[in-house]
Formats: structure tokens, C-alpha cells, sequence
């Protein structure tokens, strides 16, 4: 489905997460005073107001918190069935992402599955989406 997604707007606050992938990284803004990843980006932390935020890339790992199958054709051009799927990143409780579930089939997804994650290109956009992590780690 990737060559009929809308690209989302890119501005200088989101760009680091929306063209990561081009390097094959999932990036995030995180505080420099206390570690905590924000997501979505903003320049203030919520958890210490610090104003110290850097661009630091996780591991791309996760697993799956709860998902949807979606079959119905809303937008002509994309291809169904395909899965809405909430992950939550490894690096942090409550990092997670909406994202798409690829490379496998619905039947297959299971809540906790480990995931990791993948890119797919729209213009100059690289979505983070992700696939089944099927290296054994756990997380
Ligand atoms: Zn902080």
C-alpha cells in the first residue's frame, strides 16, 4: 500500500522522525535531562519541561499492544485487507506508534508478538511500519 499512502506534512519538528528511515532508523525526540523519549515530538519535555530535546534513534524492536484488520476498500488504489496496529517500542513504556503490521497475514498476528520495524517510502517520506520480529529475541 505504500505507493498510494498520503504523505504526512513534514516540518522542522517532526522531519528527523519522518526521514529516518532513508538511514534505516526509527528516530525520536528525547530529553537530555531525564532520558524520556516524546512522541509525538514536541520541544518541551512533559515529564521535567526541560528544553533540552535531542534526535536519538531505538532499536526499531516492539511488540504489538492490540490491532485491527481493516477490509473495507476506503481509498481506491489500496490494497485490502490490511492491519492497523498499535506497537509499543521496547526502549519505553508508553513509546508507541500507530502504525501498519506487514508481512504477514492477519490470521498470523498475535497481541505481544515481537515486532521490529521497516520503512516504506512516500516521496520523501519514509513511514515506520512493522513487521514480524522472527529472530527469537524477546522482549
Ligand atoms: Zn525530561
Amino acid at each position: 500500500m505504500s505507493e498510494d499512502r498520503i504523505a504526512p506534512l513534514v516540518t522542522d519538528l517532526n522531519r528527523h522522525f519522518w526521514t529516518g528511515g532513508a538511514e534505516g532508523l526509527l528516530q525520536f525526540l528525547r530529553c537530555v535531562n531525564c532520558g524520556l523519549y516524546l512522541h509525538p515530538p514536541r520541544p518541551v519535555c512533559r515529564a521535567c519541561l526541560s528544553e533540552k530535546v535531542e534526535v536519538a534513534a531505538v532499536s526499531g524492536r516492539g511488540h504489538v499492544l492490540t490491532y485491527t484488520v481493516n477490509r473495507h476498500p476506503w481509498r481506491p488504489g489500496v490494497e485490502v485487507p490490511y492491519v492497523v496496529a498499535l506497537v509499543e517500542l521496547v526502549e519505553q513504556q508508553g513509546l508507541r506508534l500507530t502504525t501498519n503490521l506487514v508481512g504477514c497475514a492477519p490470521e498470523d498476528i498475535e497481541i505481544s508478538m515481537p515486532v521490529y520495524v521497516d520503512f516504506e517510502r512516500t516521496g520523501e517520506v519514509f513511514v515506520p511500519v512493522f513487521r514480524p520480529d522472527a529472530s527469537g529475541r524477546s522482549i
